[in-house]
């Protein structure tokens, strides 16, 4: 197949042979929110809500948190948009969800295990995102950053539920990829966190530019938890995303969808170079880079194995 140059790619995102897989774009703020409109997504797959918020001394009202993610909502248009609770602590530490010292913040109390100590915290911004969802009418998704048992997922789906909006985890450690189908049961989808789905699996700290080698996304060991994360995703029928770093590169997109990934969401700059690649290959391409990638020994022979795959013609 040719590859469709990517200024020119319209979406919506699917591969040549007409298998959807959408492309959505991650987001932090109003004006970045109205720059990845522009774009042609179908929606915004991570609205990153502690960067809103980096800046502030306090806990905004709820009347505030309102505003500030309506001004998001508003720019998703038609679309939806994944909102994520707080992910507060270790490498994005929020002033007033504040741990204290700890001697291991990326293995503290951080994402949603803050609730445990501030409950409220929680509660009030989900109160928020509901208000904004109903003053904007968009469709609302919300997850939450940091889970690795059941009953977080649980209550944590209640919670949203009782609000009348559609719940989800990321998956981010090891033994939530590993509970994917547990998850399921409690919730309506679930989004893969990459970036701390990597550090986590290889214990090697996401801040540490000497150890990129292992957080590299390549890794088949990170890719294999993936792949027990989609499968789950299928035999439930539901949707499983990829919001991390991981998604923003052509190539390794392929391989997501071909493990049997339905959507993919990344910085606004990177969506057309995603999905022109996506829509320049079938799902019979997608399949075998992935299956080439799991076997790989190590990322440069998945990223050399998976190009050969990709550019066959099929
Ligand atoms: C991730 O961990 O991959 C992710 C998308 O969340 P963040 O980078 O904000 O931690
Ligand atoms: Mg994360």
């Amino acid at each position: 197949a040719r590859r469709a140059a990517s200024a020119d790619w319209a979406g919506p995102g699917a591969t040549a042979d007409g298998t959807p897989v959408q492309v959505l774009a991650n987001v932090q703020d109003a004006a970045g929110a109205e720059r990845a409109a522009a774009e042609p997504v179908e929606g915004f797959g991570l609205y990153r809500t502690e960067l809103s918020f980096l800046d502030r001394g306090s806990e905004p009202t709820v009347e505030e948190q309102t505003d500030v993610y309506a001004k998001v909502l508003q720019a998703a248009g038609e679309h939806k948009v994944v909102v994520r609770t707080l992910d507060a602590g270790s490498d994005k530490p929020l002033a007033f969800a504040d741990m204290g010292t700890e001697p291991n913040p990326a293995l503290g109390v951080r994402g949603l295990r803050v609730a445990r100590r501030m409950p409220e915290l929680l509660e009030r911004q989900l109160e928020a995102i509901a208000a904004a969802a109903e003053r904007t009418g968009t469709e609302t998704w919300v997850m939450a950053p940091m889970v690795s048992v059941l009953s977080e997922a649980a209550d944590f789906a209640a919670k949203v539920r009782a609000l009348g909006l559609t719940p989800g985890v990321m998956i981010e450690t090891p033994s939530a990829a590993l509970l994917t189908d547990r998850l399921l049961e409690h919730l309506d989808f679930v989004s893969v966190g990459t970036n701390d789905l990597s550090q986590y699996a290889f214990a090697a700290d996401r801040m540490a530019a000497d150890l990129g080698d292992l957080t590299d996304p390549w890794q088949p060991g990170l890719l294999r938890l993936v792949e027990i994360i989609a499968t789950a995703g299928q035999e439930a029928d539901k949707p499983v995303g990829v919001c991390g770093e991981a998604a923003a590169d052509p190539q390794l997109a392929c391989v997501l969808a071909g493990l049997g990934v339905t959507s993919l969401s990344c910085a606004a700059t990177a969506v057309r170079a995603v999905g022109a690649q996506l829509g320049a290959v079938t799902m019979d391409q997608c399949r075998e880079a992935a299956r080439v990638a799991l076997a790989a020994d190590d990322p440069a022979a998945a990223r050399e194995a998976v190009g050969a795959a990709l550019s066959s013609d099929s």
